[in-house]
C-alpha cells in the first residue's frame, strides 16, 4: 500500500489546517465535514458516510495509537495543571486550602473521566492529523 494524498480520493481536495482540526474538534469528518461518524460514544464508523474516507487507516500499524497519545497527554496535562493550582492555593492560603485527599481523589476521578470524555474527539483529531501529515492510505 502506497502513501496517497487524500486529494487523490474521490471527494476532493484537502481542506486547510484550521478547517481540518475545527471539524475534527466537533467530531466531524475532517475531510468533508460530515457528522454522525459514531454509532455510539465508543464506536466510530469504518468510513465517512458522506465522502467514504476510511478511518481505520493502517490497522496493522496501530493507527489510533496517536489518538490514545493525544488523549493521555490532555488528561495528564489537566491533572498536572490541577496539582499546580493546588500548590499555588496552598502557598497563598497560609495553612488553609483543600486537604491532600481531595486532590488525590479528584485527580483519580479525572484520570478515569477525561479519557472517556475525550475519546471520540481524539479519534477525529487524529484522523485530521493523519490527513495533515499526508499519511492517509486510500487503498480501501
Ligand atoms: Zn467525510
Amino acid at each position: 500500500m502506497g502513501e496517497l494524498n487524500p486529494a487523490d480520493i474521490v471527494g476532493g481536495e484537502r481542506p486547510s489546517i484550521p478547517t481540518l482540526f475545527g471539524r475534527a474538534m466537533l467530531k466531524h469528518c475532517p475531510r468533508c465535514g460530515a457528522g454522525h461518524l459514531f454509532t455510539s460514544w465508543w464506536k466510530m464508523r469504518e468510513r465517512c458516510p458522506r465522502c467514504g474516507l476510511y478511518f481505520e487507516g493502517r490497522p496493522e500499524e496501530g493507527h489510533f495509537l496517536g489518538a490514545i497519545t493525544i488523549n493521555t497527554g490532555l488528561t495528564a496535562g489537566a491533572i498536572i495543571l490541577g496539582i499546580f493550582i493546588y500548590i499555588i492555593v496552598l502557598a497563598t492560603s497560609e495553612g488553609g486550602g483543600p486537604p491532600v485527599w481531595f486532590v488525590v481523589v479528584t485527580s483519580a476521578a479525572l484520570a478515569v473521566i477525561m479519557p472517556a470524555l475525550f475519546y471520540p474527539f481524539t479519534k477525529t483529531i487524529w484522523v485530521a492529523a493523519e490527513i495533515w501529515m499526508n499519511r492517509f492510505d486510500s487503498g480501501r
